[in-house]
């Protein structure tokens, strides 16, 4: 019923802000808080408690790839990867029946891009420059090295351009299922959304008794205090730091939004809200 109720105002909420975001180690969207708001007030039921069941979007997305080649003309991309990567995007994102195709790959002769640095190049690569963008598909470049942001990658939230960067050594596993849960709008485990950071320090208490508005905005997905706690025990946290309340962290060491080493799952808070992401700000995707 709650899916007829989003279906119908997809039609209406045409006035949607546009907004950016880097998928890793940048601010969230200035109206993220907005956007929760909004969230709550539509995927909540009249007594708080969240949707306990998925969303089914029955849609398939289209992807394109960008290869940038080297300075040999080789892409150093296998036809293996291009199909893991769909494989793996497929699997997590079967709950709420969003599926991808990769509808082509275009490779890029232009190997100083092959070193990506974001603020000198993206501009150059999807505008008027070059034009390599394909309008209402997810654009997928794939780079040899991160300059510039040195990470595996990032991605646009809802509201943003349809693109997502990662490293041609990265994009068959799951940092693809990492940037595609930001391209449809979820920050990190440790982010902090009253200040719009990314990064955080998480204020979320380890009680949850917060959860709503601050941390992740999630209360299923347990209080994070990335990177406090990093070490080389099992799945990269060390037991032993503790929140406000004077609680020990148990931080989601398995989610996907972690920065933590064993990440193989999305909570059902995080998929009603890449539900919510897409019927209400990417709809128009192919
Ligand atoms: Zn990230």
């Amino acid at each position: 019923m709650r899916l007829k109720l989003i279906l119908f105002f997809i039609g209406i909420s045409s006035s949607i802000q546009l907004f950016s975001q880097e998928g890793c180690g940048s601010k969230l969207p200035d109206n993220y808080a907005a956007m929760h708001k909004k969230y709550n007030s539509f995927i909540a039921s009249p007594s708080g408690t969240l949707l306990p069941h998925d969303t089914c979007l029955n849609k398939k997305l289209s992807i394109v790839f960008y290869v940038f080649l080297d300075s040999l003309g080789n892409p150093n991309v296998t036809a293996t990867q291009y199909a893991a990567c769909i494989t793996i995007l497929n699997k997590y994102f079967k709950p709420i029946c969003l599926q991808f195709m990769n509808c082509s790959t275009v490779f890029i002769p232009e190997h100083e891009y092959n070193r990506w640095d974001r603020p000198n190049h993206e501009n150059k690569i999807t505008g008027n420059a070059y034009n390599w963008f394909t309008e209402k598909t997810i654009n997928i470049y794939l780079v040899q090295q991160m300059i510039v942001p040195p990470k595996a990658g990032y991605a646009y939230g809802p509201g943003g351009k349809d693109l997502i960067v990662m490293l041609k050594s990265a994009f068959s596993g799951m940092t693809a299922v990492h940037e595609m849960g930001h391209f449809f709008g979820l920050p990190h485990t440790f982010a902090e959304i009253s200040t719009l950071s990314e990064d955080g320090p998480s204020s979320e208490l380890v009680n949850e008794s917060n959860c709503q508005t601050m941390g992740d905005g999630f209360c299923d997905t347990e209080a994070d205090p990335y990177s406090v706690g990093s070490g080389a025990a099992p799945c990269g946290f060390v037991y032993g730091p503790k929140d406000a309340n004077n609680q020990y962290y148990v931080p989601p060491v398995d989610n996907i939004m972690s920065y933590w080493g064993c990440r193989c799952r999305f909570t059902q808070e995080q998929y009603n809200w890449m539900a919510f992401s897409y019927a209400f700000y990417r709809n128009y995707l192919h």
